[in-house]
Protein backbone atom coordinates (compact mmCIF):
# COMPACT_ATOMS: atom_id res chain seq x y z
CA UNK A 1 0.00 0.00 0.00
CA UNK A 2 1.50 3.23 -0.67
CA UNK A 3 2.49 5.79 1.92
CA UNK A 4 -0.11 8.31 1.19
CA UNK A 5 -2.84 5.65 1.23
CA UNK A 6 -1.15 4.86 4.69
CA UNK A 7 -0.77 8.16 6.10
CA UNK A 8 -4.56 9.21 4.45
CA UNK A 9 -5.74 5.68 7.33
CA UNK A 10 -3.69 7.14 10.32
CA UNK A 11 -6.18 10.67 9.82
CA UNK A 12 -9.13 8.20 9.43
CA UNK A 13 -7.82 6.46 12.50
CA UNK A 14 -8.04 9.91 14.51
CA UNK A 15 -11.08 11.03 13.14
CA UNK A 16 -12.26 7.54 14.48
CA UNK A 17 -10.93 8.59 17.82
CA UNK A 18 -12.76 11.60 17.68
CA UNK A 19 -16.39 10.04 17.52
CA UNK A 20 -15.14 7.38 19.96
CA UNK A 21 -15.14 9.89 22.28
CA UNK A 22 -18.26 12.19 21.44
CA UNK A 23 -20.38 8.60 20.86
CA UNK A 24 -19.14 7.67 24.50
CA UNK A 25 -19.51 10.95 26.11
CA UNK A 26 -23.56 11.29 24.45
CA UNK A 27 -23.89 7.93 25.58
CA UNK A 28 -23.27 9.40 28.98
CA UNK A 29 -25.38 12.21 28.84
CA UNK A 30 -28.02 9.90 28.23
CA UNK A 31 -27.00 7.72 30.79
CA UNK A 32 -25.28 8.20 34.06
CA UNK A 33 -24.60 12.24 33.70
CA UNK A 34 -25.90 13.91 36.36
CA UNK A 35 -28.48 16.82 35.51
CA UNK A 36 -26.26 19.42 36.12
CA UNK A 37 -23.27 18.07 34.03
CA UNK A 38 -25.76 19.72 30.92
CA UNK A 39 -23.65 22.57 30.09
CA UNK A 40 -20.44 21.60 30.68
CA UNK A 41 -20.98 18.45 28.63
CA UNK A 42 -22.64 20.56 25.98
CA UNK A 43 -19.49 22.87 25.75
CA UNK A 44 -17.15 19.89 25.55
CA UNK A 45 -19.27 18.35 22.93
CA UNK A 46 -19.37 21.39 20.71
CA UNK A 47 -15.73 21.60 20.85
CA UNK A 48 -14.88 17.77 19.82
CA UNK A 49 -17.56 18.38 16.94
CA UNK A 50 -15.46 21.72 16.16
CA UNK A 51 -12.33 19.67 15.94
CA UNK A 52 -13.83 16.80 13.63
CA UNK A 53 -14.89 19.32 11.52
CA UNK A 54 -11.44 20.91 11.47
CA UNK A 55 -9.36 17.34 10.87
CA UNK A 56 -11.80 16.84 8.07
CA UNK A 57 -11.41 19.84 5.99
CA UNK A 58 -7.90 20.43 7.09
CA UNK A 59 -5.71 20.90 3.87
CA UNK A 60 -3.61 18.09 4.14
CA UNK A 61 -6.17 15.57 4.16
CA UNK A 62 -8.05 17.41 1.06
CA UNK A 63 -4.57 16.91 -0.54
CA UNK A 64 -4.44 13.26 0.35
CA UNK A 65 -7.89 12.70 -0.96
CA UNK A 66 -6.92 14.81 -3.81
CA UNK A 67 -4.12 12.55 -4.51
CA UNK A 68 -5.52 9.11 -4.12
CA UNK A 69 -8.68 10.17 -5.78
CA UNK A 70 -6.10 9.92 -8.97
CA UNK A 71 -4.89 6.61 -8.66
CA UNK A 72 -6.69 3.55 -9.34
CA UNK A 73 -7.78 1.93 -6.20
CA UNK A 74 -10.06 -1.28 -5.75
CA UNK A 75 -11.21 -2.76 -2.37
CA UNK A 76 -11.40 -1.05 1.15
CA UNK A 77 -9.08 1.82 -0.60
CA UNK A 78 -11.46 2.80 -3.10
CA UNK A 79 -14.56 2.81 -0.51
CA UNK A 80 -13.01 4.80 2.11
CA UNK A 81 -11.47 7.17 -0.32
CA UNK A 82 -15.19 7.92 -2.25
CA UNK A 83 -16.91 8.00 1.33
CA UNK A 84 -14.17 10.56 3.17
CA UNK A 85 -14.41 13.05 -0.66
CA UNK A 86 -18.26 12.58 -0.14
CA UNK A 87 -18.26 13.79 3.31
CA UNK A 88 -15.45 16.20 3.52
CA UNK A 89 -16.95 17.88 0.26
CA UNK A 90 -20.14 18.16 1.74
CA UNK A 91 -18.50 20.05 5.05
CA UNK A 92 -16.40 22.43 2.72
CA UNK A 93 -19.59 23.47 0.75
CA UNK A 94 -21.08 24.57 4.26
CA UNK A 95 -19.67 28.01 5.26
CA UNK A 96 -18.93 27.88 8.98
CA UNK A 97 -21.30 30.91 9.59
CA UNK A 98 -24.42 28.88 8.05
CA UNK A 99 -23.30 25.79 10.10
CA UNK A 100 -23.24 27.85 13.16
CA UNK A 101 -26.36 29.62 12.42
CA UNK A 102 -27.65 26.30 11.64
CA UNK A 103 -27.03 25.40 15.26
CA UNK A 104 -28.07 27.55 17.46
CA UNK A 105 -31.54 27.80 15.38
CA UNK A 106 -31.57 23.88 16.60
CA UNK A 107 -31.01 24.27 19.75
CA UNK A 108 -33.32 26.98 20.83
CA UNK A 109 -35.86 25.89 18.23
CA UNK A 110 -35.74 22.55 20.48
CA UNK A 111 -36.35 24.40 23.59
CA UNK A 112 -39.04 26.64 22.00
CA UNK A 113 -40.72 22.50 20.55
CA UNK A 114 -40.73 21.65 23.90
CA UNK A 115 -43.05 24.61 25.33
CA UNK A 116 -45.23 24.41 22.31
CA UNK A 117 -45.57 20.42 22.55
CA UNK A 118 -46.71 20.96 26.24
CA UNK A 119 -49.06 23.54 25.87
CA UNK A 120 -49.92 22.07 22.63
CA UNK A 121 -49.88 25.31 20.50
CA UNK A 122 -47.98 25.09 16.58
CA UNK A 123 -47.72 28.78 17.04
CA UNK A 124 -45.08 28.94 19.17
CA UNK A 125 -43.12 26.53 17.50
CA UNK A 126 -43.81 27.51 13.92
CA UNK A 127 -41.51 30.76 13.37
CA UNK A 128 -38.73 28.46 14.76
CA UNK A 129 -39.69 25.53 11.88
CA UNK A 130 -39.98 28.23 9.57
CA UNK A 131 -36.50 29.21 10.10
CA UNK A 132 -35.46 25.46 10.26
CA UNK A 133 -36.56 25.08 7.46
CA UNK A 134 -35.29 27.95 5.08
CA UNK A 135 -31.92 27.21 6.75
CA UNK A 136 -32.21 23.45 5.21
CA UNK A 137 -32.71 24.75 1.79
CA UNK A 138 -29.95 26.98 1.99
CA UNK A 139 -27.64 23.70 3.61
CA UNK A 140 -29.24 21.66 0.08
CA UNK A 141 -28.41 24.36 -2.28
CA UNK A 142 -24.81 24.71 -1.27
CA UNK A 143 -24.12 20.97 -1.07
CA UNK A 144 -25.77 20.88 -4.10
CA UNK A 145 -28.20 18.11 -5.63
CA UNK A 146 -29.53 15.97 -8.87
CA UNK A 147 -33.29 16.26 -9.43
CA UNK A 148 -35.26 16.80 -6.04
CA UNK A 149 -33.82 19.76 -3.42
CA UNK A 150 -34.39 17.01 -0.64
CA UNK A 151 -32.16 14.65 -2.25
CA UNK A 152 -29.72 16.71 -0.58
CA UNK A 153 -31.11 16.06 2.76
CA UNK A 154 -31.96 12.46 2.36
CA UNK A 155 -28.35 11.80 1.77
CA UNK A 156 -27.02 12.71 5.25
CA UNK A 157 -28.92 10.04 6.57
CA UNK A 158 -29.38 7.48 3.67
CA UNK A 159 -26.83 8.15 1.05
CA UNK A 160 -27.22 7.99 -2.73
CA UNK A 161 -30.95 7.20 -1.72
CA UNK A 162 -33.30 9.52 -4.01
CA UNK A 163 -36.45 10.69 -3.08
CA UNK A 164 -37.52 9.80 -6.70
CA UNK A 165 -36.70 6.23 -6.60
CA UNK A 166 -38.41 5.59 -3.06
CA UNK A 167 -41.49 8.09 -3.51
CA UNK A 168 -42.78 5.22 -6.05
CA UNK A 169 -42.55 2.51 -3.92
CA UNK A 170 -43.79 3.81 -0.96
CA UNK A 171 -46.97 5.26 -2.84
CA UNK A 172 -46.90 1.20 -3.50
CA UNK A 173 -46.89 0.37 0.30
CA UNK A 174 -49.34 3.14 0.94
CA UNK A 175 -51.99 2.12 -1.51
CA UNK A 176 -51.83 -1.51 0.28
CA UNK A 177 -51.65 -0.07 3.55
CA UNK A 178 -54.48 1.72 3.96
CA UNK A 179 -57.28 -1.05 2.89
CA UNK A 180 -55.77 -3.15 5.30
CA UNK A 181 -55.67 -1.24 8.43
CA UNK A 182 -59.39 -0.47 7.67
CA UNK A 183 -60.17 -4.18 6.97
CA UNK A 184 -58.22 -5.18 10.39
CA UNK A 185 -60.00 -2.22 12.27
CA UNK A 186 -63.34 -3.81 10.86
CA UNK A 187 -62.78 -6.85 12.56
CA UNK A 188 -63.23 -4.91 16.21
CA UNK A 189 -60.77 -7.50 17.80
CA UNK A 190 -58.55 -5.81 20.54
CA UNK A 191 -56.39 -9.24 21.66
CA UNK A 192 -53.94 -7.61 23.52
CA UNK A 193 -56.55 -6.28 25.59
CA UNK A 194 -56.47 -8.05 29.47
CA UNK A 195 -53.12 -10.10 28.73
CA UNK A 196 -50.53 -7.26 28.32
CA UNK A 197 -52.21 -4.18 30.28
CA UNK A 198 -51.05 -6.32 33.77
CA UNK A 199 -48.54 -5.61 36.49
CA UNK A 200 -45.26 -7.37 35.28
CA UNK A 201 -42.56 -6.81 37.96
CA UNK A 202 -39.72 -5.08 36.69
CA UNK A 203 -36.99 -7.35 37.86
CA UNK A 204 -38.55 -10.51 36.06
CA UNK A 205 -38.43 -8.29 32.88
CA UNK A 206 -35.02 -7.77 33.29
CA UNK A 207 -33.93 -11.55 33.41
CA UNK A 208 -36.41 -12.17 30.42
CA UNK A 209 -34.53 -9.08 28.15
CA UNK A 210 -30.93 -10.26 29.20
CA UNK A 211 -32.18 -13.97 28.30
CA UNK A 212 -32.91 -13.25 24.93
CA UNK A 213 -30.10 -10.65 24.33
CA UNK A 214 -27.98 -13.55 25.09
CA UNK A 215 -29.72 -16.15 22.87
CA UNK A 216 -29.53 -13.54 20.02
CA UNK A 217 -25.97 -13.81 19.98
CA UNK A 218 -25.05 -10.16 21.67
CA UNK A 219 -21.91 -10.56 23.61
CA UNK A 220 -21.67 -8.66 26.69
CA UNK A 221 -17.85 -8.68 27.24
CA UNK A 222 -18.32 -6.49 23.47
CA UNK A 223 -21.45 -4.58 25.05
CA UNK A 224 -23.64 -3.37 27.95
CA UNK A 225 -27.30 -2.84 28.60
CA UNK A 226 -28.45 0.57 30.50
CA UNK A 227 -31.16 2.15 31.51
CA UNK A 228 -32.34 5.25 28.90
CA UNK A 229 -35.87 7.29 29.05
CA UNK A 230 -35.54 7.35 25.52
CA UNK A 231 -33.98 3.65 24.40
CA UNK A 232 -31.22 3.53 21.66
CA UNK A 233 -27.93 1.88 20.46
CA UNK A 234 -24.62 3.95 20.66
CA UNK A 235 -20.97 2.51 20.54
CA UNK A 236 -17.58 3.49 19.93
CA UNK A 237 -15.97 0.29 18.39
CA UNK A 238 -17.41 -3.21 17.76
CA UNK A 239 -15.90 -4.09 20.36
CA UNK A 240 -18.04 -2.27 22.80
CA UNK A 241 -21.69 -1.76 21.95
CA UNK A 242 -23.73 0.35 24.49
CA UNK A 243 -27.75 -0.45 24.79
CA UNK A 244 -30.14 1.21 26.50
CA UNK A 245 -33.94 -0.01 27.16
CA UNK A 246 -36.63 1.45 29.88
CA UNK A 247 -38.97 -0.96 32.00
CA UNK A 248 -43.01 0.05 32.83
CA UNK A 249 -43.90 -2.47 35.41
CA UNK A 250 -47.36 -2.11 33.58
CA UNK A 251 -46.77 -2.60 30.29
CA UNK A 252 -44.82 -5.81 29.52
CA UNK A 253 -43.97 -5.37 25.62
CA UNK A 254 -42.23 -2.01 25.81
CA UNK A 255 -38.85 -2.85 27.33
CA UNK A 256 -39.23 -6.63 25.77
CA UNK A 257 -39.33 -5.44 21.93
CA UNK A 258 -37.26 -2.30 22.81
CA UNK A 259 -34.10 -4.77 23.97
CA UNK A 260 -34.47 -7.05 21.30
CA UNK A 261 -34.77 -4.04 18.90
CA UNK A 262 -31.71 -2.65 20.09
CA UNK A 263 -30.33 -5.56 20.07
CA UNK A 264 -30.50 -5.97 16.12
CA UNK A 265 -29.10 -2.91 15.82
CA UNK A 266 -26.60 -4.13 18.50
CA UNK A 267 -25.44 -7.15 16.46
CA UNK A 268 -24.97 -5.47 13.38
CA UNK A 269 -22.13 -2.90 15.77
CA UNK A 270 -20.57 -6.24 16.73
CA UNK A 271 -20.61 -8.29 13.67
CA UNK A 272 -18.79 -5.32 11.60
CA UNK A 273 -15.42 -6.03 9.76
CA UNK A 274 -12.53 -6.13 12.17
CA UNK A 275 -10.08 -5.55 9.46
CA UNK A 276 -11.74 -2.10 8.95
CA UNK A 277 -12.09 -0.66 11.94
CA UNK A 278 -12.25 3.21 12.08
CA UNK A 279 -12.44 4.02 8.55
CA UNK A 280 -15.86 4.28 6.42
CA UNK A 281 -15.27 0.72 4.83
CA UNK A 282 -15.95 -0.61 8.67
CA UNK A 283 -18.94 1.02 9.25
CA UNK A 284 -22.47 1.09 9.07
CA UNK A 285 -23.91 1.46 5.80
CA UNK A 286 -27.08 3.71 6.10
CA UNK A 287 -29.35 4.38 8.81
CA UNK A 288 -31.98 2.60 6.93
CA UNK A 289 -29.83 -0.48 6.81
CA UNK A 290 -29.20 -0.23 10.87
CA UNK A 291 -33.18 0.11 11.38
CA UNK A 292 -33.71 -2.63 9.10
CA UNK A 293 -31.32 -5.17 12.10
CA UNK A 294 -33.90 -3.89 14.72
CA UNK A 295 -36.98 -4.61 13.33
CA UNK A 296 -35.90 -7.78 11.61
CA UNK A 297 -35.19 -8.99 15.55
CA UNK A 298 -38.08 -6.97 16.95
CA UNK A 299 -41.08 -7.85 14.67
CA UNK A 300 -40.16 -10.26 12.47
CA UNK A 301 -38.57 -12.84 14.81
CA UNK A 302 -40.36 -11.36 18.43
CA UNK A 303 -43.48 -11.36 17.35
CA UNK A 304 -43.81 -14.42 15.48
CA UNK A 305 -45.36 -17.73 16.48
CA UNK A 306 -42.13 -19.77 16.25
CA UNK A 307 -40.40 -17.29 18.45
CA UNK A 308 -43.39 -17.10 21.54
CA UNK A 309 -43.21 -21.06 20.97
CA UNK A 310 -40.28 -21.19 22.84
CA UNK A 311 -40.38 -18.15 25.20
CA UNK A 312 -43.35 -18.07 26.37
CA UNK A 313 -43.58 -21.16 28.73
CA UNK A 314 -40.16 -19.15 30.12
CA UNK A 315 -42.54 -15.89 30.22
CA UNK A 316 -44.89 -17.88 31.60
CA UNK A 317 -42.49 -19.40 34.33
CA UNK A 318 -41.59 -15.97 35.07
CA UNK A 319 -44.57 -14.18 35.48
CA UNK A 320 -46.90 -17.50 36.39
CA UNK A 321 -50.23 -15.49 37.91
CA UNK A 322 -50.14 -13.37 34.37
CA UNK A 323 -50.13 -16.16 31.77
CA UNK A 324 -51.48 -18.94 33.75
CA UNK A 325 -54.66 -18.61 31.93
CA UNK A 326 -53.20 -17.63 28.63
CA UNK A 327 -52.20 -20.17 25.62
CA UNK A 328 -49.51 -19.43 22.74
CA UNK A 329 -52.65 -18.60 20.21
CA UNK A 330 -54.00 -15.82 22.42
CA UNK A 331 -50.45 -14.27 23.32
CA UNK A 332 -49.21 -14.43 19.82
CA UNK A 333 -52.39 -12.13 18.84
CA UNK A 334 -51.57 -10.17 21.80
CA UNK A 335 -48.46 -8.77 20.91
CA UNK A 336 -49.46 -8.27 17.23
CA UNK A 337 -52.70 -6.20 17.92
CA UNK A 338 -53.21 -3.71 15.29
CA UNK A 339 -55.04 -0.68 16.11
CA UNK A 340 -54.61 3.07 14.60
CA UNK A 341 -53.27 5.29 17.07
CA UNK A 342 -52.46 8.96 16.93
CA UNK A 343 -48.62 8.59 18.56
CA UNK A 344 -46.01 7.05 15.81
CA UNK A 345 -43.67 5.47 18.60
CA UNK A 346 -46.55 3.64 20.10
CA UNK A 347 -47.76 2.19 16.46
CA UNK A 348 -48.09 -1.11 15.43
CA UNK A 349 -46.18 -3.15 12.34
CA UNK A 350 -49.13 -2.06 10.23
CA UNK A 351 -49.84 0.88 10.84
CA UNK A 352 -46.32 2.17 11.63
CA UNK A 353 -45.48 2.76 8.42
CA UNK A 354 -48.27 5.27 7.52
CA UNK A 355 -47.26 7.73 10.66
CA UNK A 356 -43.69 7.71 8.48
CA UNK A 357 -45.10 8.02 4.91
CA UNK A 358 -47.20 11.59 6.02
CA UNK A 359 -44.08 12.50 7.71
CA UNK A 360 -42.11 11.89 4.48
CA UNK A 361 -44.75 13.55 2.17
CA UNK A 362 -44.79 16.99 3.76
CA UNK A 363 -41.14 17.18 4.73
CA UNK A 364 -40.72 16.73 0.67
CA UNK A 365 -43.76 19.06 0.57
CA UNK A 366 -42.18 21.54 2.70
CA UNK A 367 -38.84 21.63 1.17
CA UNK A 368 -40.26 21.95 -2.04
CA UNK A 369 -42.25 24.67 -1.29
CA UNK A 370 -46.02 23.18 -1.36
CA UNK A 371 -47.00 23.52 1.72
CA UNK A 372 -46.33 25.91 4.32
CA UNK A 373 -44.97 25.94 7.83
CA UNK A 374 -48.52 27.59 9.00
CA UNK A 375 -50.78 25.03 7.17
CA UNK A 376 -48.36 22.03 8.81
CA UNK A 377 -51.15 20.83 11.49
CA UNK A 378 -54.46 21.08 9.19
CA UNK A 379 -52.00 19.31 6.41
CA UNK A 380 -51.39 16.50 9.23
CA UNK A 381 -54.55 16.09 10.82
CA UNK A 382 -55.91 15.15 7.05
CA UNK A 383 -53.51 12.64 6.64
CA UNK A 384 -54.07 11.28 9.29
CA UNK A 385 -58.00 11.01 9.07
CA UNK A 386 -57.16 9.68 5.46
CA UNK A 387 -54.60 6.89 6.00
CA UNK A 388 -55.60 5.89 9.40
CA UNK A 389 -59.28 6.70 9.91
CA UNK A 390 -58.43 8.79 13.08
CA UNK A 391 -58.07 12.72 13.51
CA UNK A 392 -55.73 14.09 16.43
CA UNK A 393 -57.48 16.39 19.04
CA UNK A 394 -54.66 18.68 19.22
CA UNK A 395 -50.94 19.33 18.07
CA UNK A 396 -49.40 17.76 21.15
CA UNK A 397 -50.76 14.38 19.61
CA UNK A 398 -50.28 15.22 16.53
CA UNK A 399 -48.05 17.60 14.34
CA UNK A 400 -45.72 18.17 17.65
CA UNK A 401 -45.28 14.49 18.53
CA UNK A 402 -41.91 14.03 17.62
CA UNK A 403 -38.18 15.78 18.37
CA UNK A 404 -36.53 15.55 14.60
CA UNK A 405 -37.94 18.46 13.16
CA UNK A 406 -37.34 20.37 16.30
CA UNK A 407 -33.63 19.58 15.74
CA UNK A 408 -32.75 19.99 11.97
CA UNK A 409 -33.52 16.22 11.32
CA UNK A 410 -35.01 16.93 8.11
CA UNK A 411 -34.99 13.82 5.42
CA UNK A 412 -34.05 11.68 8.63
CA UNK A 413 -37.82 9.95 8.93
CA UNK A 414 -37.85 7.66 5.27
CA UNK A 415 -35.10 5.64 6.82
CA UNK A 416 -37.33 4.10 9.43
CA UNK A 417 -39.93 2.84 6.18
CA UNK A 418 -36.56 1.54 4.40
CA UNK A 419 -35.39 -0.25 7.34
CA UNK A 420 -38.75 -2.55 7.57
CA UNK A 421 -38.59 -2.76 3.68
CA UNK A 422 -35.75 -4.14 3.80
CA UNK A 423 -36.09 -5.77 6.79
CA UNK A 424 -38.48 -7.86 4.99
CA UNK A 425 -36.93 -8.51 1.96
CA UNK A 426 -33.90 -9.87 3.89
CA UNK A 427 -35.97 -12.20 6.09
CA UNK A 428 -37.15 -13.16 2.30
CA UNK A 429 -33.98 -13.93 1.75
CA UNK A 430 -33.00 -15.67 5.01
CA UNK A 431 -35.82 -17.88 4.62
CA UNK A 432 -34.32 -18.67 1.04
CA UNK A 433 -31.33 -19.34 2.12
CA UNK A 434 -32.02 -21.39 5.92
CA UNK A 435 -35.21 -23.63 4.84
CA UNK A 436 -35.01 -24.43 8.85
CA UNK A 437 -34.88 -20.81 10.25
CA UNK A 438 -38.36 -21.00 11.52
CA UNK A 439 -38.05 -24.65 13.22
CA UNK A 440 -34.76 -23.17 14.50
CA UNK A 441 -36.20 -20.06 15.94
CA UNK A 442 -39.63 -21.98 17.30
CA UNK A 443 -36.24 -24.35 19.21
CA UNK A 444 -34.64 -20.63 20.84
CA UNK A 445 -31.90 -21.41 18.60
CA UNK A 446 -31.31 -18.14 16.98
CA UNK A 447 -27.46 -18.44 15.99
CA UNK A 448 -27.74 -19.67 12.59
CA UNK A 449 -30.17 -16.41 11.87
CA UNK A 450 -27.54 -14.41 13.73
CA UNK A 451 -24.33 -16.02 11.52
CA UNK A 452 -26.31 -15.21 8.57
CA UNK A 453 -26.64 -11.63 8.94
CA UNK A 454 -22.97 -11.71 10.65
CA UNK A 455 -22.14 -12.66 7.07
CA UNK A 456 -24.35 -11.45 4.62
CA UNK A 457 -24.94 -7.95 6.22
CA UNK A 458 -22.62 -6.96 9.24
CA UNK A 459 -19.36 -8.08 8.02
CA UNK A 460 -19.96 -6.11 4.60
CA UNK A 461 -19.36 -3.22 6.24
CA UNK A 462 -20.05 -0.14 3.80
CA UNK A 463 -18.18 -2.01 0.54
CA UNK A 464 -21.28 -1.44 -0.97
CA UNK A 465 -24.33 1.25 -0.57
CA UNK A 466 -27.88 0.13 0.94
CA UNK A 467 -29.40 -0.50 -2.83
CA UNK A 468 -26.40 -2.85 -3.92
CA UNK A 469 -26.15 -4.34 -0.72
CA UNK A 470 -30.09 -5.14 -1.05
CA UNK A 471 -29.44 -6.41 -4.52
CA UNK A 472 -26.10 -7.96 -3.65
CA UNK A 473 -27.99 -10.02 -0.79
CA UNK A 474 -31.01 -10.61 -2.10
CA UNK A 475 -30.81 -10.54 -5.74
CA UNK A 476 -33.39 -7.85 -6.53
CA UNK A 477 -34.36 -4.03 -6.37
CA UNK A 478 -35.66 -2.83 -3.14
CA UNK A 479 -39.53 -3.74 -3.43
CA UNK A 480 -42.60 -3.16 -1.30
CA UNK A 481 -43.88 -5.89 -1.68
CA UNK A 482 -41.83 -8.30 0.63
CA UNK A 483 -43.23 -6.30 3.29
CA UNK A 484 -46.51 -6.49 2.02
CA UNK A 485 -46.57 -9.77 1.51
CA UNK A 486 -45.31 -10.74 4.73
CA UNK A 487 -47.81 -8.26 6.46
CA UNK A 488 -50.49 -10.56 4.83
CA UNK A 489 -49.43 -14.00 5.59
CA UNK A 490 -49.11 -12.86 9.06
CA UNK A 491 -52.10 -10.52 9.92
CA UNK A 492 -54.52 -12.17 7.17
CA UNK A 493 -54.31 -15.36 9.29
CA UNK A 494 -54.48 -13.40 12.85
CA UNK A 495 -57.57 -11.09 11.92
CA UNK A 496 -59.51 -13.94 9.67
CA UNK A 497 -58.71 -12.34 6.12
CA UNK A 498 -58.36 -13.43 2.93
CA UNK A 499 -56.17 -11.06 0.16
ZN1 LIG B 1 -33.88 1.64 15.78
Amino acid sequence: MSRTYETFVERLHELADLGHAQGLMSWDQETYMPPRGAAMRARAMGTLAGLYHERLTAPELVALVADLKDAELTGDAAVNVREIDRQQSRSLKLPKELVVELSQTESLGHEAWIGAREKSDFALFQPWLEKIVALKKQVAERVGYEGAMYNALLDEYEPYARAEEIAPVFAQLKAQLVPLVEQITATGLYPARGVLDQEYPIEQQELLGQQVLADMGFDMEAGRLDLAVHPFCAGTSRDDVRLTTRYSADWLPGSLFGTIHEGGHGLYEQGLPADASGTPAGASVSLGIHESQSRLWENMVGRSKAFWTHYLPKLRALFPQQLSAVDLDAFYAAVNQVEPSLIRVEADEVTYNLHILLRFELECDLIEGQVAVAELPEAWNERMEQYLGIRPPDDALGVLQDTHWSCGLLGYFPTYTLGNLYAAQFFYQAHQDLPDLEAQIAQGALGPLKDWLNEKIHARGARATASELVEEVTGAKLSADYFIDYLWEKFGSLYGLSR
